[in-house]
């Protein structure tokens, strides 16, 4: 297993971290990893961490289904309905700041996203590095590599649960800031590990998802990481099916095999962490920022 440490806090610069909590990969590995903390920022950081070139393997798994799109089983197809249903309240979301135009989403994945966006009227280009999730999308739909190969500039950039991937956490956002059109905006969704069902779950909450996640974020860090590159947070949004999901998966890891008893305790969690989550401490955040 080759690690790397992060010495400097990406946020604020900052060289002192303290522990905050140790964690399992329930889903690859089984291998335990460490969670610090910045003590300036407060900025919650997998660390050590793999490297870019060594965290391949950890995304091997035929539960990892964000990137397959598979899977048969009820809580599968209740994901993919979730996930249609989930697409549409996100471009009602985005219309409400942009009329349809040009659209970049950052870590497309399967392409569920793009579809939708091109079907609303969008002009949807996507960048995915996995070349499995690649081979997934329609033809026709424009597809990018990496960052480094994109062309245009873009009314909106979209991040769906990805910044939190991101090895280069900086260089990556002064890119995608550098590629939105003036007045564009941008669309980041992350858990929130301050939310109810993470305080709930502790090491065991299935936001944290390492070493998968290498930065896991509250919404103080994240504002001052988007300011530090010129995008002010111009409104939080939660996304209330989040917190059941990760809800589910956390009392799983919990209870292996307990399937009916984890789905009852889960649901109660989700709904909890939803009621206590006004205005804006969901399990997962969307980021609305502009210049
Ligand atoms: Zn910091």
């Amino acid at each position: 297993m080759e690690l790397e440490s992060v010495n400097t806090c990406p946020v604020c610069g900052g060289a002192k971290f303290e522990f905050f909590l140790d964690a399992i990969d329930h889903t690859a590995t089984g291998e335990s990893f460490r969670l610090n903390q910045c003590t300036d920022c407060r900025l919650i950081l997998t660390n050590p961490r793999p490297t870019q070139e060594t965290i391949e393997k950890y995304y091997i798994s035929d539960r990892y289904i964000s990137h397959t799109g598979g899977g048969s089983t009820l809580f599968d197809r209740i994901y993919r309905t979730v996930r249609n249903y989930t697409i549409d309240q996100k471009l009602s979301l985005i219309k409400k700041y942009k009329e349809p135009g040009s659209l970049l989403d950052y870590g497309c994945g399967t392409g569920e996203f793009l579809k939708g966006a091109i079907t609303k009227g969008w002009s949807a280009s996507g960048v995915e590095p996995s070349s499995t999730a690649r081979a997934r999308i329609n033809a026709g739909i424009n597809i990018y590599r990496g960052l480094s190969d994109v062309k245009g500039k873009y009314d909106i950039i979209t991040l769906w649960h990805v910044l939190e991937h991101v090895h280069e956490l900086n260089p990556t956002l002064t890119t995608l800031r550098s590629l939105l059109n003036p007045g564009g905006m941008l669309f980041v969704a992350v858990p929130n590990s301050s939310s109810y069902d993470a305080s709930h779950y502790g090491a065991q909450w299935a936001g944290y998802d390492v070493p998968r996640h290498l930065w896991h974020f509250t919404k103080k860090p994240m504002i001052k990481l988007l300011s530090n590159h010129g995008l002010n947070v111009r409104q939080i949004r939660g996304m209330k099916f989040d917190s059941y999901y990760v809800s589910l998966l956390s009392e799983n890891y919990r209870h292996p095999g307990k399937r009916l008893s984890n789905f009852t305790r889960g649901c109660i969690t989700g709904l909890r962490s939803n009621l206590q989550a006004r205005p804006d401490n969901y399990s997962s955040l969307i980021y609305i920022a502009g210049s």
